[in-house]
């Protein structure tokens, strides 16, 4: 037993290193006999942006429903609520009492935006315009739809938006409103860089010019990094019980995350570190060509959106990144390798069986995700479809649920598995990070990489999580030109070559963590950043 439950752990959760100080005390909430308690709660903090960094399904939201006074927290007493006088005491002398003080009195306003965006279209129908302009209550709007590019799809029905789209209206309708609180439950999926880094100041200005409190939980290190004036961790164990830490400095609070031990706490969360090893960029070893594909070129259209594709090949047996803004070709160009689209200039014949993962994850039909699994791959309940793919990508505890019920990230972990099983020449993955939390990135990307390596498989991967390409690529194909107007694709590079070249379009300099070698982002115009912009480095130090 993990200490919680005296009798068999009615969770199944696995072992537990120690039990934390937290779980002496009472709860925070616990929302009945066996179920899900939450330890801790985040403190906002007025013109600051708190972040909370830790697995899905532990409390986070939970968390935030208390903060916003929707959920009367009972302190582990689910039969019979203290109300809030009693929470006020027990918070007597820390952070939050002010906080809980105005949450109790009913003054808290609080402006949300939810994980998933691909929901919104249930919830809403009408434009973009009118969705919002119900939200302009800071004079803010104008500026935001600029920033975030939103111009084009202003008198767009909110049913015919792309994820990214949806994401950066839901981004902006959020941060429109005049609240005192404002949460964002992960801002990047679906955008490109160049988008997080956009979002990731609107925030950061509302927090510093505004003198709002936001709190955000986000994946992306590098944008949570460049994001945060503080940090929680959370931990426990999902579905069963979460803890949310005091806050931490950022950089300790990643670091401290990585490493698997929370040094004021004196506790272990995960046996083993997460390692960012500095390591040279990889340099292609000697490879047989998979395929060699000409120079082409494909127009939509009267020429609305033309993309010209450099010539290149594609090894047997790559990681190939792919990386470059929303809206250049990347997708047009993986239908050409498939041959779903017909090129305008240039001929293919590449007759290539391809095993494709969408960006905008849509299996949700009324069927167990073990039934869909096996109908995809006899190797299905293998013991090495089990090590190699059932296990990093944590599918054992979802496998009896239908596709429809699973959450975002669990519906992903399953596309990508699903994606790996089938017998391919190729496989194409856009945007496998996407709603993953931490370790579940840090697992797939190494499921991916040895089904290149052991199966011999050719892998293209689109993504935009730095860490993720860096983790992942052998090689890296860069997308630029000017999004939904034309597009270039380059041929594939050697890394330091592929991360000069697209970092360079979007002037993002990187430095290492000196403690964990972790890339982080530079401040733009701080000495490291003009000097690798000197020298040419925008990625790799060694
Ligand atoms: P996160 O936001 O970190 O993903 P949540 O706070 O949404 O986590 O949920 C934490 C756990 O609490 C989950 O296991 C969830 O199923 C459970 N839970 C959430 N709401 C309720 C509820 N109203 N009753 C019982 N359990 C709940
Ligand atoms: P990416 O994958 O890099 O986001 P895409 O290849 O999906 O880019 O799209 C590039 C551009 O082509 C976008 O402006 C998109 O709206 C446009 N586009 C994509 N498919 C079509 C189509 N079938 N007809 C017309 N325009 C299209």
């Amino acid at each position: 037993t993990c200490g919680i439950c005296v009798e068999k752990c009615p969770f199944d959760a696995i072992e537990i290193i120690n039990l934390p100080q937290e779980l002496e005390d009472d709860p925070v909430h616990r929302y009945g006999e066996n179920a899900f308690s939450l330890y801790g709660l985040p403190a906002p903090q007025e013109g600051q942006v708190t972040g909370i960094l830790g697995p899905n399904g532990i409390g986070k939201t939970t968390a935030v429903r208390i903060l916003a006074g929707e959920l009367e927290p009972n302190l582990g007493r689910y039969d019979e609520s203290p109300g809030w006088e009693e929470v006020l005491d027990a918070y007597r002398g820390t952070e939050l009492q002010d906080y809980i003080a105005d949450v109790r009195d009913g003054d808290v306003t609080v402006s949300r935006k939810p994980q998933y965006v691909d929901q919104i279209p249930n919830q809403f129908d009408g434009n973009t315009r009118e969705l919002l302009e119900r939200t302009d209550e800071r004079g803010a709007l104008d500026s935001l739809v600029e920033r975030l590019s939103i111009g084009p799809v202003m008198d767009q029905s909110i049913d015919d938006l792309s994820g990214g789209e949806l994401q950066r209206v839901a981004i902006a309708a959020t941060l429109a409103r005049d609240t005192d609180f404002y949460f964002l439950d992960e801002v990047t999926p679906y955008l490109d860089i160049g988008q997080r880094v956009t979002a990731a100041r609107l925030i950061r200005e509302l927090a510093e010019e505004e003198g709002k409190s936001v709190l955000v939980v986000e994946h992306d290190l590098a944008i949570l990094d460049l994001l945060c004036d503080t940090l929680h961790v959370a931990y426990g164990e999902p579905g069963a019980y979460g803890v949310i830490t005091t806050p931490k400095s950022v950089r300790n609070g990643i670091n401290e995350y990585l490493s698997g031990y929370l040094e004021n706490e004196n506790m272990r969360i995960r046996p083993s570190q997460i390692e960012f090893e500095e390591h040279a960029p990889r340099t292609a070893t000697h490879r047989d060509t998979l395929v060699e594909y000409p120079d082409m070129t494909k127009s939509y259209g009267d020429g609305e959106f033309e993309l010209a594709v450099e010539g290149g090949e594609i090894m047997e047996g790559e990681v190939l990144g792919i990386v470059g803004p929303n809206g250049i070709g990347k997708s047009t160009f993986a239908q050409l390798l498939t041959g779903d689209l017909e090129p305008t200039t240039g001929e293919t014949d590449l007759d290539l069986d391809i095993s494709y993962k969408p960006q905008y994850v849509t299996i949700d039909q009324h069927m167990r995700v073990d039934v869909f699994l096996s109908s995809i791959t006899d190797q299905f309940g293998s013991s090495h479809w089990n090590t190699e793919i059932a296990q990093p990508l944590q599918l054992e505890r979802i496998m009896e649920q239908n596709l429809s019920d699973l959450s975002g990230g669990e519906r992903q972990r399953v596309a990508i598995a699903a994606c790996l099983s089938d017998t391919a020449d190729l496989y194409l993955l856009d945007e496998p990070s996407a709603h993953l939390d931490v370790e579940q990135r840090v697992q797939a990307t190494s499921a991916i990489r040895r089904h290149a390596e052991m199966q011999d498989a050719t892998v293209l991967v689109i993504d935009h999580d730095t860490y993720v390409i860096d983790l992942l690529a052998d090689r890296l194909m860069v997308f630029d030109g000017e999004p939904a107007v034309e597009g270039r694709a380059g041929t594939p590079q050697p890394m330091r070559e592929g991360m000069n070249d697209f970092l360079e379009n979007l002037e993002i300099t990187f430095r290492r963590d000196k403690r964990t070698s972790r890339p982080r982002i530079n401040k733009p115009d701080s000495q490291l950043d003009r000097e690798q912009k000197r020298e040419g480095e925008y990625y790799y130090s060694v």
